[in-house]
C-alpha cells in the first residue's frame, strides 16, 4: 500500500494485449471510465509509444498512462484491485516470447523523466527498472505471467512532452472484421480539420487511421491540437463512419522524433542494393533503406562512393540503422574531360601532361568537370513510418 495522500497519483498500463486480437488502449480507457464512475477524476490520458526495437513488442508498443485526481489512496488502490482483478481473472499465461505480461503500475506523483528517454530509446532491463522505481513510492499489479509491462507502464508515467507533443483521439468499436470508414469520408475530413495528419497515404490511396488487425479501436486520428483531433471524430461519426462505442482523446509523443538523438553525416564507401531493392549503405556503419521507403529509397538507390550523406535513423539490435530521413548533402556525377571548341572531348596524354584534343590537337590544363548535386530530405510514405517519427510536415512545429 502507498502510505500517505496526495492530490495526485498516476496510473500506467501496458502489455495488456494478446498481440493482434487485444489493445491496451481500449483496456485502459475501460479502466479511466471505472475510475470516472467511482468519483475520480482524469487529468492528461496520455498515449506514449516506445523503443520499436524492443524485442518482446508487437510493431506499435503503445503504453498508457494517466494523472488521477481527488483521490484518497486507500480508495484508488481499492478501485485499481477491483479492476485488475476483474479484467484478468481468466488470464492464462501463454508461451513466454509471445504473451502479454500485464503490468497495472500506481505511482504517488510522477517519476523521473529518464525513465521515458531511456525507455523510448534503448532496450530496458526489467531488473533495472524495477531498482529505478524503488526510490518512488508504488504500487505494482500484475500475474503470473510475469513483469514485462512494467517497462512501458513506468514510461508512459515519467513522459512530460515538455518539448513536444501531439494528440490523438481514440474510437473503439464493438464489432470485429472490416471497420466502415470510408476513405473518402478520410478525405473530406483531413481537409476540413487541417490541424490532422497523417490520415491517409497519398500514394496508396488509403486511410491510415484504421488499423488492420482485427483490434477494438475503430480508428485513431492524429493532430496538432486537442479541439482538432475532437471535432475530426465527431465529424466522422455524424457523416456515416462505424458507429463508435466510446473514445478518448489522449496526448501523445506520436509524430515527435523522440526516438531519435540527432542527426549524422558520413561519407559513403560503397552500397549495394539488395533483392526486392532495399539498399544498404556503408559509412562505416551499415545504413539501411527499405524498399517501402519510397522516396527515401529511391535516393538510396541513387547514392555512389564518395557521397556526402546525412540521415536520420534507428540503431537495430544488430547494430545496423533502419534509415528514417535521409538526405545528400554532396555528391559528384558525370565527372569527364572538358569539351574542346572544335566540339571533341579532351583527353588526358599522362601525368603531368595537358589534355589534347584528338580532332584537333589544342591543349588544355589537366581538369575534370562534374556536376554537384544534392537533394532535400526524404522520408518514406506515411504507411511505411513509424509512430514516432515525426512527417517532414512536422519539422519545427512545437519545437522550442
Ligand atoms: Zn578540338
Amino acid at each position: 500500500m502507498i502510505v500517505g495522500d496526495s492530490p495526485t497519483y498516476w496510473i500506467g498500463l501496458d502489455d495488456t494485449d494478446e498481440r493482434e486480437s487485444g489493445c491496451t488502449t481500449h483496456d485502459f480507457n475501460d479502466l479511466l471510465n471505472h475510475l470516472s464512475a467511482s468519483g475520480f477524476g482524469i487529468v492528461d490520458p496520455r498515449l506514449v509509444r516506445l523503443w520499436p526495437f524492443a524485442p518482446r513488442r508487437t510493431r506499435g508498443n503503445a503504453a498508457l498512462s494517466a494523472s488521477i485526481t481527488g483521490a484518497d489512496s486507500v480508495a484508488l488502490e481499492s478501485c485499481l484491485d477491483e479492476w485488475f482483478a476483474t479484467r484478468f481473472v481468466d488470464f492464462q499465461p501463454g508461451n513466454e516470447n509471445h504473451s502479454a505480461q500485464p503490468v497495472l503500475l500506481m505511482t504517488k506523483g510522477s517519476l523521473p523523466e529518464s525513465i521515458y528517454w531511456n525507455t523510448v530509446r534503448n532496450f530496458v532491463e526489467l531488473d533495472l527498472r524495477i531498482s529505478e522505481l524503488e526510490p518512488h513510492p508504488h504500487r505494482v499489479w500484475s500475474t503470473s505471467a510475469g513483469l514485462g509491462g512494467l517497462i512501458g507502464a513506468s514510461a508512459a508515467i515519467a513522459w512530460q512532452g515538455g518539448s513536444d507533443f501531439t494528440w490523438e483521439c481514440t474510437a473503439w468499436r464493438d464489432n470485429t472484421g472490416h471497420r466502415k470508414v470510408p476513405i473518402a469520408l478520410v478525405e473530406k475530413m483531413a481537409k476540413l480539420f487541417p490541424t490532422t495528419f497523417m490520415n491517409r497515404d497519398p500514394n496508396a490511396n488509403h486511410s491510415l487511421i484504421s488499423p488492420r488487425t482485427p483490434c477494438p479501436v475503430l480508428y485513431g486520428i492524429r493532430g496538432e491540437s486537442e479541439q482538432g483531433v475532437l471535432q475530426a471524430h465527431e465529424y466522422l461519426q455524424e457523416n456515416g463512419a462505424e458507429y463508435s462505442i466510446d473514445y478518448r482523446v489522449h496526448r501523445s509523443n506520436q509524430a515527435t522524433d523522440d526516438h531519435l538523438v540527432e542527426s549524422e553525416i558520413g561519407t559513403v564507401q560503397c552500397i549495394r542494393i539488395m533483392q526486392g531493392g532495399h539498399v544498404e549503405i556503408d559509412v562505416g556503419r551499415t545504413l539501411i533503406s527499405f524498399s517501402q521507403g519510397s522516396e527515401l529509397n529511391k535516393l538510396a538507390q541513387n547514392i555512389i562512393a564518395g557521397d556526402r550523406i546525412e540521415w536520420y535513423g534507428l540503431t537495430n539490435l544488430d547494430g545496423s540503422i533502419h534509415l528514417e530521413r535521409l538526405r545528400l548533402l554532396r555528391g559528384e556525377r558525370n565527372r569527364r574531360r572538358p569539351n574542346c571548341n572544335c566540339g571533341h572531348r579532351f583527353k588526358s596524354q599522362g601525368k603531368n601532361q595537358p589534355l589534347r584534343c584528338p580532332k584537333c590537337s589544342s591543349t588544355h590544363a589537366d581538369l575534370w568537370c562534374s556536376e554537384i548535386i544534392d537533394s532535400e530530405w526524404t522520408e518514406p510514405p506515411p504507411a511505411h513510418r513509424r509512430h514516432l517519427s515525426k512527417p517532414l510536415s512536422r519539422v519545427g512545429k512545437s519545437e522550442v
